[in-house]
Order: structure tokens, then C-alpha cells, then sequence
């Protein structure tokens, strides 16, 4: 066993800091105040190379592998989850499935440009009445001559306010089973898609949409690898992004941990430090010990990834613990900064809203904790 990280990755995290806190942070406050992403940020993750980091180099990527993807979504989440949650959309949800299904002709449109953030990407499957229960999805695609036509509605989506081109899943047949969904690369804008944008109480510097989409008619040549019924790529993008998202929800509890660590030095209450205080110094070996957990989960999982795959029994598992532990953390730091960890100029505050999020984005942690249960039974519930 190495728990080391080699030196390029040690390099790339220092790169990924650097730009996080210089080109950044200074956009993450007015982001969350105007609910507005700066896209110019795409852009910026396309020549650094941050975007398709993951990627083969053949395919258009640059070569890295899983675990430099979550440093540098830990980075990126450490200063702000909600940039990262559009990278997210933007590295993962969105291109995955057309790098790992889609036809070379796809490759080409929609997933290089992304890599290079020339095209902004997005992912359409949680629905009005359908988001735990995929299967409960309404949206419809009906064959027509050339293509297909699609009506429907998408709920909760990250980055369509601002996306050049969305994955959305749609039922290509009226049955229950998973291979009744297939997936559809839809260029946006399109008068056929209404997009209104949600405000939020979290991630409020990504943009996130309710799409009504009518009689949208999408060629033969956008329904993603020529073939029906690809729910399997859905699930396995899932499963592998539920590492990534944790690797960005860590930096979350790492970045609130540092803040509540630098305030516990400098504040003095009765004449000393409060980090003197046996309750203060308890909290943050608390934070510090979640943070270890997940932080060994994340790569963990990463490297799995890296070496094959990963289940999504495993996946669900770091899922569930990183974003609770995430979630705690945060909340923790709000307790070590007082009434200062819910004043606008510390970040304590922002982070436990954004953490909040992720306590179900990219499925609840009850249907974690399903996941969990289902692939346990099949063992005898032995863990
Ligand atoms: C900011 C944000 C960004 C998002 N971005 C995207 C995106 O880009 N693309 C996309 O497709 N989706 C996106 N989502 C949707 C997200 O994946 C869903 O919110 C999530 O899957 C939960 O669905 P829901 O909100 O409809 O909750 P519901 O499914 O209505 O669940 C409500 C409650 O019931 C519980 N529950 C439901 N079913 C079960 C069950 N079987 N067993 C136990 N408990 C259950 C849940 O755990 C939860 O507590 C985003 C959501 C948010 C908030």
C-alpha cells in the first residue's frame, strides 16, 4: 500500500490552488450575491487543462487520471462549491457519457470543445416528478421521420441557464425498464426548450434551470451513440461522479476547517485565544478527524476508479459519508467563529449552504443508504 501522492499530483494541487484563490475567489462573493455564474471561468479551466484532466489523451483530454480530477475539484470546491459544481456539469455530467457512448462525429462536436471550455455543457435527467425515481421519468421522445421529437420537463438542472448544449434523457418506450430511457445531445438555445433560472438558498454561483421542452424535434445523428436505451451510461457516469462530487464537497470541510482554524488563533475571548478553550480545540479535532475519513475515502475511490472501476456500493458509500461529514463540518465552523460565522465576510456560512446541497444533489443520502442496503442484502447484510 502507498498513501502517497506522487509529485505531479503535489504539483497539480499547488497549480489548482493558485488559481483558485488568485482567479477565483475574487468572483465568489458577487457570484452569490447575483446568482450568476462567470462563464469566462470555462474558458480558464480549458486552458489549464482542468476540464478533461480525467481524459485519454487520444480522445482529446489531457491524460491525467481520477485522482488528479478530485485534487483539483477539491481545490476548486475549497474556494467555492458552487464554481465547482458547474465544473462538475461541465467536466463530467455533461461530456462523460458522450466520451464513454457517443459516436467519433459526437466526440468531435460537442465533447472537444467542452474539454477546451468552448462550449458550456450541461445534464438533463431529474425531472418534476422524478428525482430519486428515475424511473418515474415523463419526458418523451417520439420517432419521427429523421429524429425524434421530445416534450417534457427537466428540474433542477446546473449550468442550462448558460449551456450551449445539454445531455437530456428522455423515455424512448412507455415500459418500466431502464432500457426504455435513452439519451439525446440537445444544442441550446432552442425556442422548443424554456429555461427559467431557479434561485437557490445554496450553490447560489452556479446557475441551475427549470426546462419545459415541447415539440422539440433533435436529428437521428444527436441521439447519443445511434442507439436506444443507453440508462446503463447514466448509471455508470453517476456512480464514477459520485467520487468526483465528494473529492469537491471535502474541499468544502477543508476550506470551512481552515477558516474556523485561523479564527480559533487570532480571536481572544477573556484574554486568551479561544482556541485554548478545551470546547473549541474538541470541535476542530472533531472537523479533523471527518476531514481524514473522507479525505481517504475520496482517494480511495479515485484510485479504484483509476484501476478499472468502481461499484456502486463503494461509490454510495463515499457519497453518503463525505457530504454528512461535509455538512457537520461546516456547521462546526459556524459554531467556532460565533456570530461571526454568519456574517457575509467569512466564508463559513456560504460553505455550510453549499454543503447543504450535496446532502442530496446527485441523489439523496436515503437513496445512498439504499444503494448500500440493496448490494448488502446480496451478502447477508455483512458489511
Ligand atoms: C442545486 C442542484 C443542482 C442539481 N443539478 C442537477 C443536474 O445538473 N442534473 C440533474 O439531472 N439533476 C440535478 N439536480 C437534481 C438532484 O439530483 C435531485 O435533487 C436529487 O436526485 C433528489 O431528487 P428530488 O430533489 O426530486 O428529491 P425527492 O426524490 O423528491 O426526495 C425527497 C425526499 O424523499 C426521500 N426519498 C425519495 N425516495 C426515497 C426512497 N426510495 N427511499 C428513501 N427515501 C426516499 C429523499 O431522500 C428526500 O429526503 C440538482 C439538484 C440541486 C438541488
Amino acid at each position: 500500500m502507498d498513501f502517497e501522492f506522487s509529485a505531479e499530483h503535489n504539483q497539480l494541487r499547488e497549480t489548482v490552488r493558485r488559481h483558485a484563490e488568485e482567479e477565483m475567489r475574487p468572483y465568489v462573493s458577487e457570484a452569490d450575491d447575483a446568482e450568476r455564474f462567470p462563464k469566462k471561468l470555462f474558458a480558464r479551466w480549458g486552458e489549464l487543462g482542468l476540464i478533461g484532466a480525467r481524459y485519454p489523451e487520444l480522445d482529446g483530454g489531457v491524460g491525467m487520471d481520477k485522482i488528479s480530477d478530485c485534487i483539483i475539484r477539491e481545490e476548486l470546491g475549497r474556494v467555492s462549491q458552487a464554481f465547482c459544481a458547474a465544473f462538475s456539469a461541465q467536466s463530467h455530467l455533461g461530456i462523460w457519457p458522450i466520451w464513454h457512448a457517443g459516436t467519433e462525429e459526437q466526440r468531435l462536436r460537442f465533447f472537444a470543445p467542452a474539454v477546451k471550455g468552448q462550449k458550456i455543457s450541461c445534464f438533463g435527467l431529474s425531472e418534476p416528478d422524478g428525482g430519486s425515481n428515475i424511473r418515474a421519468m415523463k419526458t418523451r421522445a417520439e420517432k419521427v421521420d429523421g429524429g425524434y421529437k421530445i416534450s417534457g420537463s427537466k428540474l433542477y438542472i446546473t449550468n442550462s441557464p448558460i449551456a450551449d448544449f445539454m445531455i437530456l434523457a428522455a423515455r424512448t418506450a412507455p415500459d418500466l425498464k431502464p432500457t426504455a430511457i435513452s439519451l439525446f445531445i440537445v444544442e441550446l438555445p432552442n425556442t422548443a426548450v424554456k429555461i427559467s433560472h431557479l434561485k437557490k438558498e445554496g450553490l447560489k454561483g452556479s446557475e441551475t434551470g427549470l426546462l419545459y421542452i415541447e415539440d422539440l424535434f433533435v436529428p437521428d445523428d444527436c441521439l447519443l451513440g445511434h442507439s436506444e436505451g443507453t440508462y446503463p451510461v447514466i448509471l455508470a457516469s453517476l456512480t464514477e461522479n459520485r467520487v468526483g462530487v465528494s473529492a469537491s464537497v471535502l474541499g468544502v470541510a477543508k476550506g470551512a476547517y481552515k477558516e474556523a482554524l485561523d479564527f480559533s488563533r487570532t480571536r481572544i475571548v477573556a484574554g486568551k485565544p479561544i482556541l485554548e478553550y478545551q470546547a473549541v480545540a474538541h470541535r476542530l479535532a472533531d472537523m479533523a478527524t471527518d476531514i481524514e475519513a473522507a479525505h481517504w475515502m475520496v482517494y480511495r475511490g479515485a484510485w479504484q476508479v483509476d484501476k478499472g472501476g468502481i461499484d456502486h456500493e463503494t461509490a454510495a458509500k463515499i457519497k453518503l459519508f463525505v457530504s454528512e461529514a461535509a455538512f457537520r463540518v461546516t456547521e462546526r465552523a459556524i459554531r467556532v467563529l460565533g456570530g461571526a460565522g454568519i456574517m457575509r465576510e467569512f466564508s463559513v456560512g456560504r460553505h455550510h449552504r453549499d454543503a447543504m446541497v450535496y446532502l442530496f444533489g446527485e441523489g439523496t443520502s436515503d437513496i445512498q443508504r439504499n444503494l448500500i442496503s440493496r448490494a448488502m442484502k446480496e451478502r447477508d447484510m455483512l458489511p
